[in-house]
């Protein structure tokens, strides 16, 4: 199934809470355990873009507003 949405993490802006990954109801999204940001921390990133539906919950629960959303038409 094509994906509906599609997001934007912030690598700097992203602290690693993993709140996100958690609240994501497809389970799309996972913290980059391989790699770190300048901060050193591992960043939320789309794992798997083709679940994303664009519910935007990611981006409500994230506390540093790290996450954009775009739904897709
Ligand atoms: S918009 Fe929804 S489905 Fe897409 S990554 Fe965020 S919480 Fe998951
Ligand atoms: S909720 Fe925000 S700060 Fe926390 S892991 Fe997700 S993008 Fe990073």
């Amino acid at each position: 199934m094509a994906a509906k949405g599609f997001v934007e993490i912030s690598v700097e802006g992203c602290k690693g809470c993993g709140l996100c990954v958690h609240y994501c109801p497809v389970k799309c999204l996972a913290l980059k355990m391989d790699d770190t940001n300048s901060f050193g921390l591992h960043y939320s990133y789309l794992a798997e873009p083709e679940k994303c539906i664009g519910c935007a919950n990611c981006a409500i629960i994230c506390p540093d507003a790290a996450i954009t959303v775009y739904k897709k038409k």
